[in-house]
């Protein structure tokens, strides 16, 4: 193996990396500034058409570490479209969808189209489907050994196979369909594995069928005792669709007097932005996208703390100095420990205490994890807080100003109308009723988010199914405890909701409606978004009518509205 590291190439732009300029532009589209490092490790490896060999779990960005090289190579290959350039097996048929959806984001500019292949959906549509021709197929092995028994997926013009979470796969049991359709395919083709953790059996696979691989592993920072020992550090699990309302809520209970929050991508910004500022909170945006002096003027309302909160990507929060930062809070878990340490870096300076807040999607705990192991430093997972939490926690807020307010005086104006209301009411109930006109806060709006379940991987094998018909066990991928893990155990579909932003419609009272009308527990409700006009919601597809049925029959915030499947899509 070779032995080379390309951890320190340190070219800003995914086209300075070689990425087909077209591609590139994209990505600035979808609001990445720059690689993330597992993406600078394999990119020149994989564009060079070398085999790889990486360590990467979820969410530090390997998805577009190995599609963006293959589909640039892909791009320069002049090959007439008949059959597959570049195969992909993945686990489960969530991840299947997942990654060809990226896939196909990021082929567009060229032209380039995907394929999701997978167990438990019908062959003649996935046939009829290769047959129109692809360029990228993402396969579960299961279903992708049945087609090429078939020779309906085709191999000899395969330039590239990505074996994407290898761990996965082989606890699922597929070692012996890897091995199957590895040895089917060219001998000339280039293979890429990535895969969270290297078992000895991954490397097995890695010495029978790569050769002579770049081993990418994301370098680990070491962390000096103390340096962040003044953090609070805590993460809160939360599944996706409740993620902006747990950060407005653990904001309201923090209270920071100054926080910088970081996200991916720039649109994850300005959508971020945009909901705490119509909460009330002072927010302003800080990307890559702002001219010089866009970014001047931001950075100087945050230094004269004018705005509480920052929203920023990391590219455009480098360098910055800002001496006091109360809360760094990540709105996902960083790519990897060294960002982490980085972004956290920023609060608990010049002696001051801290607090490093992190939103944790059930399936990036394994991440979460691994900073926990590299940094050395515990993060205590927490609960968000219930509205109940919240209620107590403005009540004391509430005793602690009105106590203030008598300490500072001046009430000399008002004791007259005390005075005269005092002699036909009884002064404990004057006073309440005063404190109940300044309590303007009005929680009975807030959604109840629900505590999002974590399970810890699973370590080693388990050649399970192997005695099972492959039919059956493609069929079942959903219900692995793989697929468990991830967010969304089900087949999902969209459906469309006439209410939007303009009507005040937020997640909890989509949630609230379907969860209390259509009896579905809020964690088989998936993505929600919401647009100015109307609303979509992620719903498993069994419940699909269920939910149709109810929702016509009820109401959203009191108010009737049209249901239907997601047409758009
Ligand atoms: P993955 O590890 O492939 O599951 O990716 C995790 C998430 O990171 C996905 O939502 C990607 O869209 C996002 N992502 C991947 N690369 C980048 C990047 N360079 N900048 C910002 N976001 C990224």
């Amino acid at each position: 193996m070779d032995t080379s590291d390309s951890t320190h190439v340190d070219t800003g732009s995914f086209a300075a990396l070689g990425i087909d300029p077209r591609i590139a532009e994209a990505l600035q589209a979808l609001g990445y500034e720059e690689p993330t490092p597992v993406q600078r490790a394999a990119i020149p490896s994989l564009l060079e058409g070398r085999d790889v060999l990486a360590q990467a779990a979820t969410g530090t960005g390997k998805t577009a570490a190995f599609a963006l090289p293959l589909l640039t190579r892909l791009g320069a290959s002049s090959r007439a479209r008949t059959a597959p350039g570049v195969l992909i097996l993945v686990p489960t048929r969530e991840l299947a969808m997942q990654v060809a959806e990226a896939v196909h984001r990021y082929g567009k500019p060229l032209g380039l189209h995907a394929l999701a292949v997978y167990g438990g959906a019908s062959m003649e549509q996935q046939v009829r489907a290769l047959r129109r021709g692809v360029d990228v197929v993402v396969a579960t092995p299961g279903r992708a050994l049945d087609h090429i028994r078939r020779e309906t997926l085709q191999l000899a013009t395969l330039q590239s196979v990505v074996l994407d979470e290898a761990d996965e796969m082989l606890d699922m049991g597929f070692a012996e369909e890897l091995e199957a359709i590895l040895s089917a395919t060219p001998p000339t083709r280039q293979t890429a594995l990535f895969s969270a953790t290297l078992p000895p059996r991954i490397a097995g696979i890695a010495q029978r069928h790569l050769r002579n691989a770049v081993p990418v592993t994301v370098e680990r920072e070491v962390v000096a005792d103390g340096e962040t020992a003044r953090v609070r550090q805590v993460a809160y699990v939360v599944s996706r669709a409740f993620k902006m309302p747990a950060l407005a809520r653990v904001l309201d209970i923090e209270q920071p007097t100054s926080a910088i929050v970081f996200c991916r991508t720039r649109t994850e910004v300005d959508e971020l932005s945009e909901t705490l500022g119509a909460r009330g909170l002072r927010a302003d945006a800080l990307h890559g996208g702002l001219s010089q002096d866009q970014r001047d003027r931001v950075m100087q309302r945050f230094r004269a703390k004018r705005v509480e909160l920052l929203i920023a990507t990391d590219v455009a929060a480098r360098g910055l100095d800002v001496k006091h930062v109360s809360h760094v809070v990540n709105f996902d878990v960083p790519a990897d420990a060294e960002t982490y340490v980085h972004r956290i870096g920023r609060t608990g300076r010049a002696g001051r205490e801290g607090v490093a807040i992190t939103l944790a999607e059930p399936r990036e705990h394994r991440l979460l994890r691994n900073i926990e192991r590299q940094t050395g430093q515990r993060i205590e997972v927490s609960q968000v807080p219930t509205v109940a939490d919240l209620r107590a926690h403005r009540r004391e807020l509430l005793r602690a100003t009105l106590r203030e307010a008598v300490l500072a005086g001046g009430l000399e104006p008002f004791q007259g109308i005390v005075e005269s209301l005092a002699t036909e009411i009884d002064i404990m109930d004057l006073a309440a009723a005063a404190v109940k006109l300044v309590a303007t806060q009005d929680d009975g709006d807030e959604p109840e988010i629900p505590g999002a379940v974590v399970r810890e991987p699973r370590e080693g094998s388990g050649a399970r199914e192997g005695g099972r018909e492959r039919g059956a066990r493609d069929g079942r991928e959903a219900r692995t405890p793989r697929a468990a893990r991830r967010d969304q155990p089900w087949s999902a579909v969209t459906l469309w909701i006439s209410a939007g932003r303009k009507l005040g419609i937020r997640p909890g009272d989509l949630v609230g409606a379907i969860a209390n009308e259509a009896g579905l527990d809020a964690s088989e409700i998936g993505s929600i978004q919401i647009a100015d006009g109307f609303s979509t919601v992620e719903v498993p597809e069994a419940r699909a009518e269920d939910v149709i049925a109810a929702v016509k029959r009820g109401k959203v915030k009191g108010k009737k509205v049209q249901v239907r499947r997601d047409r758009r899509r």
